[in-house]
């Protein structure tokens, strides 16, 4: 077993980073084939060429993966260390990442086709994800409750157990490190499965998790199909808490799946972000922030503002400038700096994002840019930044997350309206609102179902603020000490300071 605090290479570029092309679990400390030896291809989404072949796990390999999870959580020291001791090792997780940002975001870029000036970011933050949890885990206390001379009441946090961590393919490496920090930092074991459209920067991460001092069984990485490694994950006793990120109706099936073990689940669904703008807002500011809303991260983004509500008065304006500049966003490779928008992940998803554009044409919608191939595009999953104007609440663009670059437009006349129009969907993760209007603005932030509001602002988050949604965006509160909740348990002490009295049962007739 790695001792403690005996790091291989923390903050050297000292690592070897597991080969690119043939992607293994990660169980107990070693990198495995899956059990049963199957493997599936993983592509690159500009190409739709093979990048990596991925070990094909099923319920035995996650079967393997708890085992030695739950045998790190019950035999490890590591539930056990002083908080000071298990930030330590999560500060050497993030300087590693930074020492390896380069591998990370080719891997990624590679995986996902994110454009590479967004993916910068996006590495960075993983990075602070982990000295972020760093500094919160060596903060937390309980609180203690005084009861008269009485009674002293107080709270402890423990870590839960075994996480088990499914996450989805629109941003695997900042979304699952998210989770990882908090979940190591509280002391719990991990078994992590990616998606299986985006397994590259998981196994990398494994190697650097284990380069900074991560015990063996402590974190466990499966590879796999979500019916084969992701449902078995889900329903496997020996798992305490499962941390689910994608589609509802694969978080209604994570949650049957754990029912019957009682599991406790965080679940971070889909959305249908409005960005509600009143005609006092600057225009300039919300052409600039629906644009970026919409169209960064390939459109693949849960908090995407997805639907662009205008008052009358400035609609036609807005749609109009957004239309012009979404016509000219650069497309392209994702590896070029300047390339702003890159291919949907796979040819399956881009076949539904075609779809839902060709029936909200036969719906009358009206298409102001975009709508399909971009010419000079003849390989790879490219789509042009797609604008759809007057587009109506009983559409199914306006219903259902498209998950592309896809914007709906849809005007309307009163507040009333526009926090009807904005609650008119299942979702609720997300909303931005544009108004000059201070009381206008927290009214209607307070009025429309979202987790989130953001008022004259796109989507910028502290990691210290909560992040959630709302209706069929979710359950549960993660980000920042709220983390914590969900990745420990609080366990109440109740001590008598003195005598009191307890009622005397069974005496008969000597009381
Ligand atoms: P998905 O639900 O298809 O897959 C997510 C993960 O679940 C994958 O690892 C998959 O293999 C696994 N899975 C699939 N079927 C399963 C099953 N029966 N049991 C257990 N696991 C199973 O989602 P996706 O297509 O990967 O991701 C896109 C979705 O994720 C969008 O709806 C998006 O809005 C959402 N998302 C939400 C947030 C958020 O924080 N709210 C963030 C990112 C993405």
């Amino acid at each position: 077993m790695t001792e403690l605090g005996s790091a291989k290479g923390a903050g050297e570029a000292a690592l070897a980073a597991p080969a690119y092309d043939t992607q293994r679990h990660y169980i107990g400390g070693a990198f495995r084939t899956a059990a049963r030896g199957g493997t599936f291809e993983s592509l690159d989404p500009a190409t739709n060429e093979v990048v990596a072949v991925v070990a094909d796990g099923t319920p035995e390999d996650v079967d393997r993966a708890v085992t030695a999870a739950r045998r790190a959580f019950d035999e490890s020291p590591w539930p056990h260390l002083k908080a000071e001791q298990r930030a330590a090792v999560l500060r050497r997780i993030a300087a590693l990442i930074r020492v390896h940002s380069d591998e990370f975001v080719e891997r990624e870029v590679r995986d996902i086709g994110m454009p590479i000036s967004q993916m910068h970011g996006l590495a960075a933050r993983s990075a602070d994800n982990f000295d972020y949890y760093a500094g919160v885990i060596t903060e937390l206390h309980g609180r203690a409750f005084q009861v008269g001379d009485e009674f002293l009441n107080y709270t402890i946090r423990k870590p839960v157990g075994v996480a088990g961590l499914i996450m989805p393919w629109n941003a695997p490496l900042m979304l699952s490190t998210w989770r990882i920090a908090p979940a190591l930092a509280a002391g719990n074991t991990i078994v992590l499965k990616p998606a299986e459209w985006s397994p590259l920067s998981s196994t990398h991460l494994a190697a650097v998790l284990e380069e900074a001092g991560v015990p063996p069984g402590v974190f466990n990485l499966v590879h796999g199909y979500g019916e084969t490694a992701g449902a078995p994950l889900s329903a496997h006793p020996g798992v305490d808490l499962i941390a689910f990120t994608g589609e509802c109706g694969t978080g209604e099936k994570v949650i049957a799946a754990g029912a019957p073990t009682l599991k406790r689940s965080s679940v971070e669904l889909g959305g249908k972000s409005p960005v509600v703008v009143f005609e006092d807002a600057d225009p300039e500011l919300v052409v600039d922030a629906a644009l970026a809303q919409i169209f960064t991260m390939n459109g693949q983004r849960c908090t995407a503002g997805s639907r662009l509500l205008v008052q009358r008065s400035l609609y036609e304006r807005i749609v109009t400038d957004v239309a012009e500049r979404a016509k000219t966003i650069r497309i392209g490779d994702p590896f070029d700096p300047r390339t702003e928008l890159g291919p949907l992940i796979t040819v399956e998803h881009y076949e539904r994002v075609l779809g839902y554009i060709r029936s909200a044409r036969e719906e009358g919608a009206r298409l102001l840019a975009g709508g399909g191939r971009p010419s000079g595009f003849e390989v790879g999953n490219y789509l042009e930044a797609t604008v759809l104007a007057d587009v109506r609440p009983d559409m199914r663009v306006f219903q259902e997350e498209i998950f592309g670059p896809v914007l709906v437009a849809t005007p309307f006349d009163t507040e009333e309206e526009a926090i009807r129009l904005s609650n008119a969907t299942q979702y609720g993760l997300a909303a931005y609102v544009w108004t000059k209007d201070i009381q206008r603005g927290h009214r209607v932030a307070h009025a429309i179902d979202t987790g989130m509001c953001w008022i004259n602002s796109h989507n910028v988050r502290d990691l210290r603020v909560p992040f959630g949604g709302v209706k069929r965006s979710g359950i549960g509160r993660e980000g920042g000490e709220y983390a914590f909740d969900f990745y420990c348990e609080t366990e109440i002490v109740h001590v008598a300071l003195g005598s009191h009295r307890i009622p005397r049962l069974g005496l008969g007739d000597d009381e």
